[in-house]
């Protein structure tokens, strides 16, 4: 069997690590370099921001994904010498609006969020600025340093014989017999395979539309900003009022992210600067007087619910989906990667791919 991957983000690189296990060829293709979108851009929270707010299918994948996190990281650092990074600080969450709702979610989900004093709060986090009144906070929620994890998939595909990258070659749409996806024409000409999955981000209803598919994933612009400090700087994520700061280990902080519905443009906005060095400052008042090192944008693929779109298009055999994971695509890689290749394989799935199955996510009003 031979399989093409259209889109090498982290879900294009993990789905391929995971098909490659499988009988066959597995070509990679991305229009730009490997990873140097959303999967780049993120912050690599390795939990959604607010989980209790998420329906069950995103705690499902993000629960299995974060299970797996550390041995998918000691994996790909033992095979590749590239250490993704996977740093357990836990997070506070500071004077939220729905702690009753967060604290009931984590007895329900059996997950270790609990309240905290204040008091104890600014102990563990001696950084954090005056004034906040309550906390939550759940220790085991890790971040995982994202360019890196991206680069260390490359180095393990490398190493799979079976597994082709290609960078720089861009789908520009469908080879079709009949309704069957057959391959992916590109400016180099058709590449054909017996399947097509469409890992391409928020590209990927750009992509489908050119099937007359409407799929509902919009690329949603996020902004972040990137301190150097000490390593000791702060020891824990910390988020407030939609604004988070990560520690990295080697004292970077990451401060994030704006939500902006702007099409396709990433340009980073002084506007936008503004305010995240406001609530930097607001987080942590030392960040004041610390080196700003970088400010970015990059574009997650919106969804509806933020629910992704895994599994066959059976309108269009031979191609899958596996894209539209909007603010949890780090998080939710692992779980969406295996699910995939549990179906590919006709294999039982890690969990109940029903929520995320394109044919009954797509309405008749949305296939034109
Ligand atoms: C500011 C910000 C903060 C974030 N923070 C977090 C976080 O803390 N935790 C978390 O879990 N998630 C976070 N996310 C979301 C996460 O980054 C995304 O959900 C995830 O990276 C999506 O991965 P992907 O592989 O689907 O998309 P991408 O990484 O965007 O990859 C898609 C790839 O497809 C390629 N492509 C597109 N069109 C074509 C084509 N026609 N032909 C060939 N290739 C094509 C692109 O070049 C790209 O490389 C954040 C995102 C942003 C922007």
């Amino acid at each position: 069997m031979q399989t093409l991957i259209v889109g090498a983000g982290a879900i294009g690189l993990l789905t391929a690590l995971n098909l490659a296990e499988l009988d066959g060829q597995v070509t990679v293709i991305d229009r730009q370099g490997a990873g140097l979108e959303s999967s780049w851009a993120g912050g690599g929270i390795v939990s959604p921001l607010y989980p209790w707010r998420y329906s069950q299918a995103v705690t499902a994948l993000a629960h299995w994904s974060q299970d797996f996190y550390p041995q998918l990281a000691d994996r790909l650092f033992l095979d590749t010498g590239v250490d993704p990074e996977v740093h357990v600080t836990g997070l506070y969450w500071l004077d939220l609006d729905d702690e009753a709702r967060a604290l009931e979610w984590a007895r329900r989900e059996r997950r270790p969020l609990s309240a905290v004093s204040i008091e104890a709060t600014y102990r563990q986090v001696p950084a954090l600025g005056a004034g906040f009144e309550r906390a939550i906070y759940m220790a085991d929620v890790a971040n995982v340093r994202n360019p890196r994890l991206v680069k260390s998939l490359k180095a393990a595909l490398a190493h799979c014989p079976n597994v082709t990258l290609r960078e720089h070659c861009c789908a520009q749409g469908f080879v079709l017999e009949g309704d069957q996806v057959v391959g992916v024409r590109t400016a180099e000409g058709e590449l054909r395979a017996d399947r097509v999955v469409l890992t391409a981000g928020a590209w990927s209803g750009e992509l489908l539309a050119t099937l007359g598919m409407a799929l509902p994933v919009e690329p949603v612009k996020g902004q972040m900003i990137l301190y150097k400090c000490a390593s000791d700087f702060l020891p824990r994520m910390v988020l407030a009022k939609g604004r988070y700061a990560i520690p990295r280990r080697d004292g970077h902080i990451l401060v994030g992210s704006t939500l902006e519905y702007a099409g396709f443009d990433k340009t980073p906005t002084a506007e936008a600067l503004e305010s995240l060095e406001a609530s930097a400052v607001a987080l942590l008042p030392g960040l004041e007087k610390a080196e700003r090192v970088g400010h970015w944008a990059g574009l997650r693929p919106g969804s509806p619910e933020g629910i992704p779109f895994i599994g066959p298009v059976s309108r269009h055999p031979g191609l899958w989906l596996n894209c539209g994971h909007f603010r949890n695509g780090l998080v939710l890689a692992p779980a969406s990667c295996q699910l995939l290749a549990n179906l590919v394989a006709g294999k039982a799935p890690i969990i109940d791919p029903a929520p995320y199955a394109p044919d009954t996510r797509l309405s008749p009003a949305q296939v034109s």
